[in-house]
């Protein structure tokens, strides 16, 4: 039993806010031409600037965490406020309210590294380690993928060999996002070529500023570089740093795609709301066309289902059920509505796409276009994904592969990614 309660922990969050952050302006009515202009579903600020947004970023994960409300669900033993999940979707509520620094620099640390950590992590790493990435201090990331592994994460081929108390990890990941400002990541390594592909597997944390961690940005047709190739040239990692026992980093590698596929699926449909599609068709005099206005309200009831799935899911999770198939689905959902938005804004905007004119809301959208690949990829492909649902929901059967085993009848949200 927590000895405060949710109304006392949200005037004390209010009081924190109230001290630290700035209200944010009243959300007034869209007006076409008027406020951000940036529906880009990736960054494309330079290193510099992202330098300087993390470390904004971080400040302010240290004064939230400093206060009570950076780990809120965590062991007060480690600075954590050993509170419900309920408190924090109370504080996040609360937080949304006001101008704080970008937050997304933590999405893949909190959200997927730390909670494998605090599953599979030595007691003692976990206690050091945990603290430091929800006071921001340490940013995390995932190194799972492999030029020869992706969907089929177990082909995966980085080597760690060992060596008394350490490791020995050679060979090469790739889009690896945030690489190149994490101080942490969690890699998952085979350590037996013997064993079958899913069973000679470990995880590890490394330091991403050891040497040998040699760290390779890839430019995205976006213009941003979010992502890096990771060069791993005879890192030596303490066998204290594993995660789980040797050979059972598949089901280390599942604890961190669970939490990947339930983040992703949970997010809206991106690209600033419907308002601004509706306002953009009416700025073009198009709103009476009818072709137009079809493929407008498509998406709309698109992103209704969306909504509407995920408040299910919310449901389901207050209820402290586990995520099922149906965090698939709801990827799917707002990848198949980002698809047909962007199919629509390219049908209004025709030229002005791709031709950089300076008009408010025009050229604008090209970093949505070009983005939405992406989107339909990370955290399980759109085919991936149908196959997931085909043989989890649906009962279809397994599609035909070289594997002669499923790795995947024992979970409960699809995992092949
Ligand atoms: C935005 C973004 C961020 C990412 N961030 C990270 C990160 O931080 N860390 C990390 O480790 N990885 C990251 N990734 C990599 C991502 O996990 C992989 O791209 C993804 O798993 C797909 O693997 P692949 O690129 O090798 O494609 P492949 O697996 O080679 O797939 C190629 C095509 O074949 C299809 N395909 C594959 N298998 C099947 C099948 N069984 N049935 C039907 N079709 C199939 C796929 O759908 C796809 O269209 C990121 C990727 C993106 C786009």
């Amino acid at each position: 039993m927590s000895e405060i309660t949710l109304e006392q922990f949200r005037s004390e969050a209010t009081d924190f806010l109230n001290q630290n952050a700035t209200l944010k302006a009243e959300v007034s009515e869209f007006v076409w031409g008027e406020g951000p202009d940036d529906p880009a579903l990736f960054e494309t600020v330079d290193r510099e600037q992202e330098r300087k947004e993390l470390s904004q970023a971080q400040q302010w994960r240290a004064k939230k965490f400093d206060a009570g409300f950076g780990w809120i669900t965590g062991d007060p033993k480690l600075g954590g406020r050993g509170l419900a999940r309920a408190f924090e979707r109370a504080y996040n509520e609360l937080e949304n309210r006001y101008e704080v620094p970008n937050q997304s620099f933590f999405g893949i640390g909190l959200g997927m590294v730390a909670p494998t950590i605090a599953d599979h992590a030595d007691p003692e790493i976990a206690a050091d380690v945990l603290p430091q990435m929800y006071r921001g201090d340490i940013v995390g990331c995932q190194l799972f993928s492999e030029p020869g592994a992706g969907s089929d994460l177990a082909s995966l081929q980085l080597k760690a060999e060992r060596d008394g108390d350490e490791w020995i990890l050679t060979g090469q990941k790739v889009w690896t996002s945030g690489a190149h400002y994490s101080d942490l990541g969690e890699v998952i390594a085979r350590t037996d070529l013997d064993l079958p592909k899913h069973k000679g597997l470990t995880g590890f944390i490394v330091d991403m500023k050891a040497p040998g961690v040699e760290i390779v940005p890839l430019r995205q047709m976006t213009g941003g570089a979010n992502f890096n190739e990771v060069f791993f040239n005879e890192v030596r990692v303490l066998d204290t740093h594993r995660l789980g026992e040797v050979n059972d980093g598949w089901r280390v590698a599942l604890t961190t795609l669970m939490n990947e596929r339930a983040s992703i699926g949970g997010g809206s449909n991106a690209g600033g709301g419907f308002t601004r599609l509706k306002e953009m068709v009416k700025h073009f005099e198009l709103d009476n066309d009818p072709l137009i206005r079809q493929q407008m309200m498509d998406i709309y009831i698109r992103g209704q289902v969306l909504r509407m799935n995920n408040q299910r899911t919310m449901a389901a999770l207050k209820r402290g059920e586990l995520p099922g198939p149906e965090m698939s689905g709801a990827k799917l959902l707002l990848t198949e509505n980002m698809r047909r938005t962007s199919a629509f804004v390219s049908s209004v905007l025709g030229p002005k796409l791709v031709a950089d004119s300076g008009e408010w809301g025009t050229f604008s959208w090209a970093g949505y276009v070009l983005g939405m690949p992406g989107m339909a990829i990370a955290g399980g492909s759109d085919q991936v994904l149908r196959n997931i649902m085909g043989e989890r929901v649906l009962g279809l059967p397994k599609e035909p592969g070289i594997d002669t085993t499923s790795p995947f009848k024992d979970l409960t949200v699809g995992t092949q990614r």
